[in-house]
């Protein structure tokens, strides 16, 4: 069955009707309205998936997609145009230009976490490029995979759009099928399954990954507004971000006076009782839950702590100084805990942050220009905001992506289309002019032949 998918959708690339931009802005406008009338039902269906309040899901899924839209489809007729370069003296006479075309078709492999906006984003980009997509939603989220299955199936002829729902398995035998892009968003363990079997058929990739996120709080920084920010930023989603803080180096100078700040936002969010509180999710899988709780071994907590299985519920957590060897520190927390680590000179800053590979994120606080600017410079990482946290992802103008094992690629906007397209260099040329220089028997001499470099 999945073979005659592909086939059919190979097929259907192949009859060039996607190459018309006007088919293209039709679908999306489809797909627009469809997130319209289903966003109701998505805020419900990542409720019952693990607890998203309904707020989370329209700031940071459906409204996303829907302002995502609205940008590519007031540009993209412009985009999808051939764009004229500057010519060089080889070719004169010469019109030179560059045409976007689409790679043809693609497979969008998506995660549980923002389980909407990580699988219509992806795939917003796949068709202003003009691509045929293949979706294969988190099965972690199975509610709202289910949703995105209903609405593809509503607006998308099969061959056009089509969601193969699954896990592993199906997972594994999409991949075994010929694309000629694969998007993945999620751990970089599986990443490496991707890349290897994009690599048996030399398929490009975009791999959007996770990553231990430095967050330092300096002495000069704001403090009270830096808290709320990091509050919101790594509580949200219950602590389920890839751009969510991992941990915090804070100056030790305002360490007691930021967790104190945390500790108050914390109670002021989601009052004293988090476990009742309507604005706070749960961990999304049985398995992620355990893996939390286990991390919380052997831990200093200065706030939360608590744990309930049958809700898969983990509080907003504050650690004391977590030692970089232990379980909590050994890798990407993904949850609602937050280390706190004091560091006292920009040496101890980069003990901790090379201790781990390049992050998806990093974020400073700081009112120091030139210690921001330090900073930025200094590590490698995919993106970041000087004096918040997250809100990098919530502007088009700006490619969305890792590096090193944050992942390979960036999306967003113009970036996704961009992504999605070929970029193919095309001369043309008219007859009436031939200019001799280039044919053998070459008979200029050498010495101008080594002046060619002034007509390339
Ligand atoms: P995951 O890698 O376990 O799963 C992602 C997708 O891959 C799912 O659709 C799953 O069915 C499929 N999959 C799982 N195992 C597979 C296998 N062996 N072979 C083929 N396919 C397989 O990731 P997750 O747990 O869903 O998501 C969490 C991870 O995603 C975190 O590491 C997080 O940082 C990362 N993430 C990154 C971004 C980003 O934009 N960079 C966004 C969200 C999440």
């Amino acid at each position: 069955m999945l073979k005659e998918l592909v086939k059919d959708q190979r097929e259907f690339f192949a009859s060039q009707q996607t190459k018309n931009v006007k088919y293209r802005i039709k679908y999306l406008k489809l797909l627009q309205k469809a997130l319209v009338k289903y966003e109701d039902v998505i805020c419900e269906a990542l409720y019952k998936d693990f607890k998203k309040p309904t707020f989370e899901t329209l700031a940071t899924e459906t409204q996303l997609v829907l302002s995502e839209l609205n940008y590519i489809l007031n540009r993209l007729e412009l985009w999808a145009k051939p764009k004229r370069v500057g010519f060089t003296w080889a070719n004169f006479p010469s019109s030179d230009w560059i045409y976007s075309e689409p790679y043809g078709n693609t497979l969008v492999i998506s995660p549980w976490n923002y389980p909407i906006l990580l699988t219509l984003s992806p795939l917003v980009g796949a068709l202003a490029a003009g691509n045929t997509v293949v979706i294969k939603p988190s099965e972690l989220s199975p509610n709202t995979s289910a949703i995105i299955a209903k609405i593809i199936a509503e607006v998308f002829p099969e061959e056009y759009v089509s969601v193969v729902e699954g896990g592993v398995s199906t997972s594994a035998a999409l991949l075994k099928e010929r694309w000629d892009y694969i998007f993945f968003t999620g751990s970089s363990k599986v990443a490496k399954i991707v890349y290897k079997a994009a690599a048996e058929h030399l398929t490009p990739v975009t791999l959007e990954l996770g990553g231990k996120n430095p967050c330092i709080v300096d002495e000069s920084a704001a403090i009270k507004v830096a808290a709320k920010r990091i509050v919101w930023s790594k509580f949200m989603n219950a602590g389920q971000t890839c751009v969510a803080p991992d941990y915090i180096l804070v100056h030790k100078k305002v360490k007691d006076k930021f967790v104190g700040a945390l500790k108050r936002q914390i109670a002021k969010f989601y009052g004293d009782d988090v476990q009742q509180s309507s604005d706070y999710a749960r961990i999304a899988t049985d398995n992620h839950y355990k893996s939390l709780k286990q991390k919380l071994g052997g831990q200093e907590i200065l706030l939360g702590g608590i744990c309930n299985d049958s809700d898969r519920y983990v509080a907003p957590t504050l650690i004391n100084e977590p030692s970089l060897d232990s379980a909590l520190m050994s890798d990407e927390i993904f949850g609602p805990i937050l280390p706190i680590i004091s560091y006292e000179t920009e040496a101890n800053i980069e003990n901790t942050i090379t201790t781990y590979d390049k992050s998806l994120a990093l974020y400073v606080f700081s009112k120091k220009r030139k210690f921001q600017k330090r900073i930025i410079n200094r590590y490698g990482f995919g993106g970041g905001v000087i004096n918040d946290a997250v809100m990098q992802i919530a502007n088009k103008e700006l490619p969305f992506g890792g590096v090193g094992q944050a992942g390979i690629g960036a999306y967003h906007g113009k970036h996704s289309f961009d992504l999605f397209s070929h970029k193919k260099a095309i001369i043309k040329k008219p007859n009436w002019l031939d200019i001799p220089l280039r044919y053998a028997p070459y008979k200029l001499p050498i010495r101008l032949a080594k002046q060619f470099k002034r007509l390339f």
